[in-house]
């Protein structure tokens, strides 16, 4: 049994691991950190179970985007402490006061990130904020199967191929009671490179990372900065932001993505927006505003629901979407391919980021210098 025939095709989802009736697969790691299914032949009855649920190479149910808004949560903590404007907060406020469980991505205990299940807001608040490294979802499908089957309300939430890919696990189950958040996706990084950064983070600055956050808030919500803590002292660099922002540590599947469209998997998209000052600048205060796209009735349902926490205005869907590329397309690989991953597999982290810094600084600076001058030009022009 295959179960993809090239790392474009698997996006690493694990539905393929946790509806296999054998439990002959298994999640592992490659030499790049990204996890694919392994099957153990031995245990393996080729009943095809594991091909078919695959969402990426054969597709998943599709909610069209119905509605765009604009949304900030009116707890200004939640705010800075979200990556946009807080409205994963408010909806999955609306699960937990059902006595439901929600489910996303959190640092463990060593920084790597993965899927857990919550249901009390203080575990919840762990999943707050995005985190730039590919999630493992672990044995989470199999969980929201069975929190569904006991009855409960549910909020699965992460990248759009894992709802896909949970959505297709659970074919057969009532989904009556399951709500889902998909985000727009620039694209995953891998986890063992995330590793190495924290690695290096230790080594420079001579301690213990003991908290880190992928985009530093209190220097704008535009900065495009990591905030590292070293035994509770925090630095600010751009070097992780530089290679996530620039494609060089994503994953190959993200290239392929079949996700970067309006068709959404889940009932809700969550995002940046990134167009807020030419539809709706006043609303802008640089501390983050979420684009909410509301893709199914379940989806509205909630957002009527959620109105007494946030601050929200309904935009034009098109005009919205336009300035997040990821609505439309996959992330371009690097004009310069692997460069990232040869330097790495020949010197090692160091030198592999120390090299890819320095490109895209020198590209950042050339782009800004054009700016700069063009803007001269144009005001001895006048
Ligand atoms: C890898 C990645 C790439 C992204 N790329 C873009 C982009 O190109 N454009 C854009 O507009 N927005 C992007 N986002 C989404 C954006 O960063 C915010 O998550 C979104 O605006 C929601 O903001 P919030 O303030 O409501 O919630 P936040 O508090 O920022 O996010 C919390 C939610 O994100 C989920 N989450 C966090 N990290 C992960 C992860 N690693 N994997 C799966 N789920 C995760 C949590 O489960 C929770 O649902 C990306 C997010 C991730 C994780």
């Amino acid at each position: 049994m295959e179960i993809f025939d090239s790392k474009n095709n698997c996006c690493g989802c694990s539905a393929c691991e946790q509806i296999c009736p054998k439990n002959a697969i298994k999640m592992k790691p490659d030499d790049r950190g990204f996890l694919y299914p392994v099957i153990d032949n031995s245990l393996c009855v080729e009943c095809g179970a594991c091909k078919r649920v695959c969402a990426f190479q054969n597709g998943y149910e599709k909610n069209r985007a119905q509605k765009a808004y604009a949304i900030k949560h009116k707890d200004f903590n939640t705010r800075m402490t979200s990556r946009s404007g807080g409205v994963f907060i408010a909806i999955s406020d609306f699960i937990l006061e059902k006595n439901g469980s929600v489910y996303g991505a959190a640092f463990d205990d060593d920084f790597s990130v993965c899927h857990i299940r919550t249901t009390n807001k203080s575990e919840r608040d762990r999943l707050k904020g995005s985190k730039y490294v590919q999630s493992n979802v672990k044995d989470t499908f199999s969980n929201v199967k069975q929190d569904l089957k006991n009855g409960m309300y549910v909020l699965f939430s992460g990248t759009a191929c894992q709802v896909g890919g949970l959505k297709n696990y659970l074919k057969n189950t009532d989904t009556s009671k399951l709500y889902t958040c998909d985000l727009v996706c620039h694209g995953v990084p891998s986890p063992k490179i995330w590793k190495e950064y924290l690695n290096h983070c230790e080594k420079k600055y001579n301690g213990k990372v003991t908290n880190a956050n992928f985009r530093d808030k209190t220097l704008g919500w535009n900065a495009h900065k990591e905030a590292i803590w070293i035994d509770g002292k925090k630095y600010n660099s751009n070097e992780y932001a530089y290679l996530f922002n620039d494609n060089y540590i994503s994953r190959p599947s993200c290239f392929n993505c079949k996700f970067t469209n309006l068709d959404r998997p889940a009932d809700f998209t969550l995002a940046d927006f990134w167009g807020i000052n030419n539809i709706l600048p006043e609303f802008n205060d640089n501390k983050g505003v979420s684009l909410l796209l509301v893709n199914s009735s379940k989806g509205a349902e909630v957002l009527e629901a959620c109105k007494k926490d946030i601050e929200c205005f309904e935009c034009d869907l098109q005009k919205s979407a336009k300035p997040n590329p990821n609505l439309y397309m996959s992330s371009q690989k690097p004009k310069d391919g692997d460069y990232f991953w040869n330097n790495y597999e020949k010197y090692g982290f160091e030198k592999a980021l120390n090299k890819c810094y320095k490109k895209v600084f020198w590209v950042k600076l050339k782009i800004r210098i054009r700016e700069k001058s063009n803007k001269v030009k144009r005001i001895f022009k006048k």
